[in-house]
């Protein structure tokens, strides 16, 4: 019986356990930090062996093949001695995709990917479909493929997801953009970055569909390097000619399949960013027929994800806003590009190798104070004290908002989107956003 060893026991590692069981595999399961209790008693139910706390390498390295979660790098002792006895390593994606015929409808991108994903599956859900969201958001899709088949997936994925994925194959791609993100784990080098978020359009045929950024520096220059089967879609904010879809003149517009139009402002996500979002995910929908009525609806009542660009409360004439999930300066730079009103930023964080000189000139335009807020805000204060604006140094989120609400006057906005990652001070991005939710709302 051929051997399947899963490196991570979380979402994905037991949604594969348990499909591999399922197909009749010997699998074992191992994780080096604790596993949640619910979990455990999923592989318990289906009499799959674990450890945790451990990787026993005798009970690792004589697996025929390794799925590994996407959370665990490949600098990790236990993936350097796997790849060094020849163990092919996959990811949960790519082996739930050999046990079902399902429609896949892929995203990714280096931000926009949950919001895209969620309102996709937002469309699908109100036209009816049989669908089912996986991937870096809900249930694994192995775990659905195993226990509850759908028709159609929407599945977002990073490019760490992506970085196992061979035979994998998308009907439906989306590439929202590719900006610097998470090169710690690719050797600092933004080709490695960006190759891993094109293989999305690995095994395609002319059956399938690509739908992208017409505008986007990096991935402009990859299209040249690839031979395409699948059906180009782009779309545009500026541009008319050529796209699938577009806005322009206050109309937003899909060309083909079925023409489609509706105004801009009927938009329920506002911000330039949303615009591409709405645009990807409204050309995903009329790809897959559903009608005009129904995508109308849909981008018109989507209430949104938490924790991105997400209004919080208005206390004393502020605007608290909440946007944890900006962890790099990409997503920053289009959350006070949407700013109408004099910004309190919040910034700081774990930085991923940061680049601020993005956002110089919008923290000038758009700001009138800062708060820094880490364990270690150097970085910050070399780079924006120059700029002259009031700055406040705080390490708690409670002093925080203490010190945004020192600095604002009614008719000002305070806008979390620190651009770097939560887990100096905070559990993750959502607890980060929770306690400045709480906080906010209770000044
Ligand atoms: P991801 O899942 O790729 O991290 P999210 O939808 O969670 O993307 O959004 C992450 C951050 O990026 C949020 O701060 C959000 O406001 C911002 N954002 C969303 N869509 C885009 C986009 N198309 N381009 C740039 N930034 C975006």
């Amino acid at each position: 019986m051929k051997r399947i060893v899963i490196l991570g026991a979380a979402e994905s590692g037991v949604g594969a356990a348990v499909l591999a069981k399922k197909q009749g595999f010997d699998v074992f399961v191992t994780d080096k930090g604790q596993i949640q209790s619910h979990y455990k008693e999923l592989l318990d139910a289906h009499q799959i062996p674990w450890e945790e706390g451990q990787h026993t390498e005798d009970r690792v390295l004589n697996a025929d093949e390794i799925i590994k979660s996407p959370g665990i790098p490949d600098s990790a002792p236990m993936v350097q001695k796997v790849k060094a006895a020849g163990i092919p390593i996959i990811s949960e994606i790519e082996f739930a995709g050999r046990y079902t015929h399902s429609k896949m409808i892929c995203i990714t991108g280096s931000n926009g990917k949950t919001t895209t994903t969620s309102l996709i599956y937002h469309i699908f859900k109100k036209a009816g479909y049989d669908v089912g969201l996986a991937g870096n958001i809900g249930r694994s899709l192995a775990l659905q493929v195993a226990e509850e088949p759908h028709e159609y997936y929407i599945i977002e994925l990073s490019s760490f997801q992506l970085d196992n994925m061979y035979d994998f194959r998308a009907n439906i791609a989306v590439l929202l953009n590719i900006t610097p993100d998470h090169l710690d784990r690719y050797h600092n080098s933004m080709q490695e970055y960006t190759d891993a978020k094109m293989r999305i359009l690995q095994n395609q045929t002319k059956d399938d569909a690509f739908i992208f950024w017409n505008e986007d520096p990096v991935i402009r220059q990859e299209l040249k390097k690839y031979h395409i089967e699948s059906r180009l879609c782009p779309f545009s904010i500026i541009e008319k000619k050529g796209m699938i879809a577009y806005i322009a003149d206050g109309e937003y517009v899909i060309e083909r399949p079925t023409p489609f139009n509706m105004e801009q402002e009927e938009l329920a996500l506002s911000g330039k960013h949303n615009m591409y979002n709405s645009l990807a995910a409204g050309i995903a929908a009329d790809l897959s027929g559903i009608s005009n009525d129904v995508i109308r609806e849909s981008l018109s009542d989507f209430e949104g994800v938490e924790h991105r660009l997400e209004f919080v409360c208005k206390v004393h004439g502020v605007t608290y806003i909440n946007d944890s999930k900006a962890t790099n300066v990409d997503a920053c730079w289009y959350a006070l590009e949407s700013m109408t009103q004099p910004t309190i930023l919040i910034l700081g964080g774990l930085d991923k190798g940061n680049d601020y000189n993005a956002i110089r000139d919008l923290v000038q335009q758009k700001c009138k104070a800062l708060v820094y807020l880490g364990v270690d805000n150097r970085k910050l204060h070399e780079f924006f004290d120059p700029l002259g604006l009031p700055v406040a140094e705080t390490h708690s989120m409670k002093d925080c908002v203490a010190a945004c609400q020192q600095f604002a006057t009614p008719g000002d906005t305070v806008l979390l989107s620190p651009c770097c990652a939560s887990f100096d001070l905070f559990h993750n991005m959502e607890d980060r956003g929770e306690q400045f939710k709480t906080l906010a709302r209770s000044l």
